[in-house]
């Protein structure tokens, strides 16, 4: 099987032909993907760039919210092809694609298109006399222009879908530039764009491409006005400094280092349990997994022992089997980094409670064993690198402030866990947290209206929500001037 680019309503191929596309599960090519190069992202720009000026998009919210439920009615209609091509293509567990890495992203596009219909798009703030001048002022709110999305591979569509989503309800077109290990996933968006749907030539293009490149000059073109950014917080820098040229606006969802906390009223091993869960889910490989585990001292070895008993139980393995939880990573260089943090943390005094490297069943396929590490402190490489594998390094704390400090100590400040049997303490403790999502007793953050992003190096702006929705909008002020109650 091949893929095509999007440009301008039109599946095309790639100006540099097609590039392998890798099964991290088996090491094996499960096929090609069309391999965008710079002309192909000039077109692409190009027809966004037209589409935004010259068509009634920006300012037709009934054409924009048909086109988005129609697009999540037809993903619906072939989610099972999209579901056997994450898990093939991104080593997603099967079962996480019931929720956050498919049908929850895709279910999720109603909340953009519910929010455009009923957002108040201007606003009458009635007439004032500033500077002795009787006006009337009205606050309207517009797209950007035309936005430049670059995802990661780690929950393509999610990524995908909550970039899309807002940036296209808003009035916004697009280019979208998806990782080059997960283009089939995008790819497939496009062509069920191009088929299935009315979305206007131009409005949606997705370029995807094997050359990084390809992403550095989306940031920098000055025809795009805003850039949508998730991945890593080293790229974000670069994304930031390529955009300043132009002043572009920039959106950053970026790394993190989250911290579990455990209290000492905490159950201790359900605590212990739903972080060594945590840490697991899809290798690790999410932004917002908690991988610094905070215990209280006098209970350290005990804490070190409940999640080595919850390691190994946890359903490891490959990703299609329904049961696993924890699958492959997503590339040998992927395996490799997170294999240079643990030969690391052992280097700067660390020990594995369980795990450390490779399983022994595994002579294929991208897989490090769930791994826990004691015996460091906070200021260990591995405690404050984000590894994104499946590695929790174990902490000890002397009282809530301490944890406290602990879990602000990091240069990131995107999640965060507090489990108390106080709740009300624990909830205080949640509060002094600088992070972006805080839960306390396993609640759940993640949905369709609440927005989530980081403090700190973690990001800036807010995606998905309300917050997430504006983010894509422009303030425009409209002030005329009135006379004896009548506009002139
Ligand atoms: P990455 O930063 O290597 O790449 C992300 C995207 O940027 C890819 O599409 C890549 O091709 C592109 N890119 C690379 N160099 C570029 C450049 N100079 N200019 C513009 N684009 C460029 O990240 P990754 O390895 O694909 O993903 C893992 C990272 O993503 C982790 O750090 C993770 O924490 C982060 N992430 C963050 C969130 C969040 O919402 N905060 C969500 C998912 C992943």
């Amino acid at each position: 099987m091949r893929t095509q680019l999007l440009i301008d309503g039109a599946l095309v191929p790639g100006g540099r032909g097609v590039f392998p596309t890798i099964n991290p599960a088996t090491e094996e090519p499960i096929g090609a993907a069309a391999d965008g190069d710079p002309d192909d992202l000039d077109r692409a720009i190009a027809a966004a760039r037209m589409a935004f000026d010259t068509s009634d998009w920006g300012r037709d919210t009934a054409l924009r919210v048909h086109c988005l439920r129609q697009l999540r009615d037809e993903l619906g209609d072939e989610i099972e092809t999209l579901r056997e091509i994450v898990i093939a293509e991104a080593g997603a567990p099967r079962m996480l694609t019931y929720g956050g890495q498919l049908q929850t992203p895709v279910d999720d596009l109603a909340f953009p298109a519910d929010t455009a219909e009923r957002y108040p798009w201007t606003a009458d703030l009635g007439e004032a006399a500033p500077l002795g001048i009787a006006t009337r002022r009205t606050v309207v709110r517009e797209p950007f222009g035309v936005v430049g999305a670059i995802t990661p591979w780690n929950f393509p569509h999610q990524t995908t879908f909550a970039k899309l989503g807002p940036a296209l309800a808003a009035g916004n077109t697009v280019v979208l530039k998806p990782a080059p290990d997960t283009p089939w996933c995008a790819a497939e968006v496009g062509r069920i764009i191009a088929e299935k749907t009315d979305f206007p030539p131009g409005v949606v293009n997705i370029v995807t491409a094997s050359d990084h490149r390809i992403g550095a000059l989306l940031a920098e073109d000055p025809r795009v006005d805003a850039v949508s950014f998730t991945g890593s917080t080293v790229t974000g820098r670069a994304v930031m400094t390529a955009a300043a040229a132009t002043i572009k606006k920039v959106f950053l969802e970026l790394g993190g280092k989250s911290a579990f906390l455990v209290l000492d009223d905490a159950d201790l091993g359900a605590a212990c349990a739903a972080a060594a869960r945590t840490v697991t889910t899809h290798a690790g490989q999410g932004c917002a997994l908690t991988t610094r585990l905070v215990v209280p001292r006098r209970r350290y070895g005990d804490a070190v022992d409940a999640v080595v008993a919850a390691m190994s139980a946890i359903p490891f393995g490959d990703p299609s089997d329904p049961k696993t939880l924890c699958g492959p990573l997503i590339s040998a260089r992927q395996r490799d980094r997170v294999q240079s943090y643990l030969d690391l943390a052992v280097a700067q005094g660390g020990e594995f409670g369980c795990g450390g490297g490779r399983p022994g069943w595994a002579h294929r396929g991208f897989y490090i064993e769930p791994t826990a590490i004691a015996g460091l402190t906070n200021d260990a490489r591995a405690a404050r690198e984000e590894i994104f594998g499946p590695v929790l390094v174990v902490l000890a704390h002397d009282g809530d402030d301490d944890a406290v400090r602990i879990a602000n100590d990091s240069p990131y400040g995107l999640s965060g866990t507090v489990f108390g049997a106080d709740g009300e303490r624990a909830a205080g403790v949640a509060a002094r947290l600088r992070a972006g999502t805080v839960n306390v007793n396993g609640g759940t953050w993640y949905c369709a209206d609440v927005p989530f992003g980081g403090y700190k190096q973690s990001g800036v702006g807010r995606e998905m929500g309300l917050a997430g929705f504006e983010e894509y909008l422009e303030t425009k002020v409209v002030a005329t001037a009135v006379a004896s109650g009548t506009e002139r």
